[in-house]
């Protein structure tokens, strides 16, 4: 009677399960699983750090739409890859966490590497589960892959303990699954699309807010309808950008604390009232601000802000409603509205604001210069990472995106060092796409080492490093007798170096007038390529009236 083991069958499985990716680093139990993998057709990346492994999988998995894997080796290995997890479950994106375990024979005995992963891994899951037959595999990676994908989507875990890896079972034993289908596109009330409609043509200042719920949801096709055909002014969050276009003249992006100061009315397509989004909450919204809250999580609806109006279901599915029920009304908002005068005084005199700036070419550059010629340069469809504190504020105002799903940033956790993986992740699903990451110099290096293998897979990410000396800028020189300041870091550091070292090309630039040459050098070459941008250490942000993300 035919067997299997429990490595092959975990392998067969996820590849069922359109798993097409794991990234990882193999080590007791899963060294063989990994090569297992492989032969069933999955692309196995092997990282060097499960932090960075785990930011990859959830990235690949919000861009290809199907949960995708992070393979790790039990305890500290697991416990590493928990920062994609808890990254994973704030962004709403799925990821399967795949971790080696201890054999269970040796639970409690104090096994090697022995540690409560399923219980540890749960807060940051919809689904944790360890597997205690192999012939149960496939029943627990169909359930996983469900819960990460099906309603709001994220992370799930599933324990792999090295004697279910080894184990065997005869073929006939195997349950049986089917491939979990693509999520049901769940539909809103239709008394509620109706109310949604009739609260925004009664609004004196709507506002549209697109979120990354949208450009999960594949909804692009959809609000562009929308939008066009309503012609309400609209704002992309940090990672909705691109969903609607960021040139399209009805974005209010470049006035975007205006728009939310000041509307009467705002429509949240998939976008959360958090710390992002200001909780909807004076003084950065209107005290009276009505909302239209679209979410497929039912208590999202209301959080922070009472919602006049919820549309809970799918996006896609949502507003294809609105734009069939548009049909049976003429109505659109104006072309002139003192509105939309108000947001146009106020996105021209920002820009002027900055202006300056940007044709400022003393050296070493501030951000905005740095940016010309990196927005002059940037390939249309290219997928942009940002992340760093003014480098990812100022890169989200400053490099517009015109297609969904092609910008990854710090994100709802505001995590720090996710670009790396991030950026893998991009170039290993989409080889057919450039990948650029712009990073400050902190950001890049929480997982500076991921440049090896980006290098021995010869992915062709082009890695800009805005380099200040520091976390949120340095002191540089420091004055005699001062410690440095905590957030110090060394000025001028060479990280293109270190991935010409590994086999990549660097460019260092000192003065602006060098930029765009070392852009277009790294963009000629084959593989991974880093331009280090010395910035000046002072050079910031235009004054801002309030904190973070004003514009
Ligand atoms: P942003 O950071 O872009 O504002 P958030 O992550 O705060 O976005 O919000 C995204 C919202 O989208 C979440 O509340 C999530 O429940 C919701 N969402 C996820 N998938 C879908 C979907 N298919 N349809 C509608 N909403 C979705
Ligand atoms: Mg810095």
């Amino acid at each position: 009677m035919a067997t299997v083991n429990g490595a092959t069958l975990m392998a067969r499985s996820l590849k069922q399960q359109g798993v097409d990716y794991i990234f990882g680093i193999v080590g007791f139990p899963v060294q063989g699983f990994a090569a297992d993998a492989q032969k069933a057709g999955i692309t196995y990346v092997g990282m060097r750090n499960e932090q960075a492994a785990s930011y990859a999988a959830h990235a690949a998995g919000y861009l290809t739409g199907r949960p995708q894997g992070c393979l790790t080796v039990s305890g500290p290995g697991v416990i590493h890859a928990f920062a994609g997890l808890a990254n994973a479950k704030q962004n709403c994106w799925p990821m399967i966490l795949i971790g080696g375990a201890s054999p269970v024979y040796q639970n409690g005995m104090g096994g090697f590497q022995e540690e409560r992963q399923v219980e540890l891994a749960a807060p940051y899951c919809k689904y944790a589960h360890a597997i205690e037959h192999v012939h149960r595999i496939p029943y627990y990676v169909n359930q996983a892959v469900r819960h990460s994908l099906y309603g709001r989507p994220g992370p799930v875990y599933l324990d792999f303990p090295d004697d279910i890896i080894r184990g065997e079972c005869s073929e006939e034993e195997v349950v049986n699954v089917a491939k979990v289908p693509e999520p049901p596109r769940t539909m809103a009330d239709p008394a509620a699309v109706e109310a949604a409609l009739s609260a925004l043509e009664s609004a004196e200042r709507p506002l549209v807010v697109v979120g990354k719920g949208m450009a999960w949801a594949r909804a692009e096709d959809e609000v562009r309808e929308f939008i066009e055909r309503t012609q309400l002014p609209f704002l992309n969050s940090p990672m909705g950008k691109g969903t609607m276009p960021d040139d399209s003249p009805l974005s209010v992006g470049a006035a975007r604390s205006t728009a939310l100061r000041e509307a009467d009315l705002v429509l949240l397509l998939g976008a959360r009232l958090n710390w992002i989004m200001h909780f909807g909450q004076p003084p950065r919204f209107h005290k009276d601000v009505r909302v239209i809250q679209l979410d497929i999580e039912p208590t999202e609806i209301g959080a922070n802000v009472p919602a006049e109006v919820g549309l809970v279901g799918d996006g896609k599915a949502v507003v294809g409603q609105l734009n069939r029920a548009l049909d049976n009304r003429q109505w659109f908002y104006p072309s002139v509205t003192p509105w939309r005068e108000l947001l146009k005084g106020k996105a021209d005199a920002n820009m002027a604001a900055v202006q300056p700036m940007i044709d400022d070419d003393s050296a070493p550059t501030n951000y905005y210069r740095a940016f010309k010629d990196v927005v002059e340069w940037l390939p249309h469809d290219a997928i942009i990472i940002g992340e760093g504190a003014n480098t990812m504020d100022i890169g989200r105002t400053q490099m517009p995106n015109r297609a969904p799903r092609h910008r990854l940033d710090a994100g709802t956790y505001g995590t720090m060092g996710v670009g790396l993986g991030f950026a893998i992740a991009a170039a290993v699903t989409n080889p057919d796409k450039p990948v650029v990451s712009v990073q400050g110099d902190s950001a890049f290096g929480f997982s500076g080492m991921e440049l090896e293998t980006m290098t021995r897979y010869n992915l062709p990410v082009k890695l800009i490093v805005l380099n200040n000396g520091g976390i949120g800028g340095g002191l540089h020189p420091v004055p005699e007798g001062r410690a440095a300041p905590p957030g110090n870091l060394t000025y001028g550091a060479r990280y293109e170096a270190m991935l010409e070292a590994l086999g990549g090309k660097g460019f260092y630039v000192e003065d602006p007038k060098d930029l765009r040459a070392a852009l277009d050098g790294a963009m000629a070459v084959d593989g991974p390529a880093l331009v280090n941008v010395a910035l000046n250490p002072r050079a910031g942000r235009k004054p801002q009236q309030f904190g973070w993300l004003t514009t």
